[in-house]
């Protein structure tokens, strides 16, 4: 049953875009297998995105290895968030086919600094991006620390 899923990952992808170096973001962390940055329509201050260095659509596509990667990196980046924006409360979020509201098809793993009953409209309203390159300075300095 594929009719809710792309079943063709589009390698013109927003986020294939960042992991080829052709569009700008706002750098969190990186490694050999995953990419951390800013989301550019936060739900909430100091939204976070994700991504494995997989062609995956969905968490069905996602080998193991990198499923162990991004969480390992989820599990470093949310560290960085209750650091740098002093809360407990960090939503982990990630939407599988467009029924469930997934926009970009390429897995990626939301760390949202809120509640859920607070959050904000999903992809709506883009962020400034002097305060997004701040945060994710922030950040990046809280995970070397
Ligand atoms: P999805 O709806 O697929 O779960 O989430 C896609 C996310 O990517 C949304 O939260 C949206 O704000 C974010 N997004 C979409 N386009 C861009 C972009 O060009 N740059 C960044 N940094 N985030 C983006």
């Amino acid at each position: 049953m594929t009719q809710n899923k792309q079943t063709q990952y589009d390698d013109n992808n927003i986020f294939a875009k960042m992991l080829k170096g052709e569009i700008p973001y706002h750098k969190v962390y990186e490694d050999d297998k995953t990419l951390a940055f800013m989301d550019i329509m936060p739900q909430a201050k100091g939204h976070v995105l994700v991504i494995p260095k997989q062609k995956a659509i969905d968490l069905v596509d996602l080998e193991p290895e990198y499923a162990a990667a991004v969480l390992m990196t989820a599990k470093k980046v949310m560290q960085a968030q209750r650091q740098v924006f002093e809360r407990e409360g960090i939503i982990q979020m990630q939407l599988n086919g467009s029924q469930a509201g997934q926009t970009v098809f390429h897995y990626h793993i939301h760390l949202i600094p809120s509640n859920i009953h607070e959050l904000s409209v999903h992809a709506a309203n883009q962020a400034d991006s002097d305060e997004l390159a701040k945060m994710a300075e922030q950040l990046a300095a809280a995970i070397d620390s």
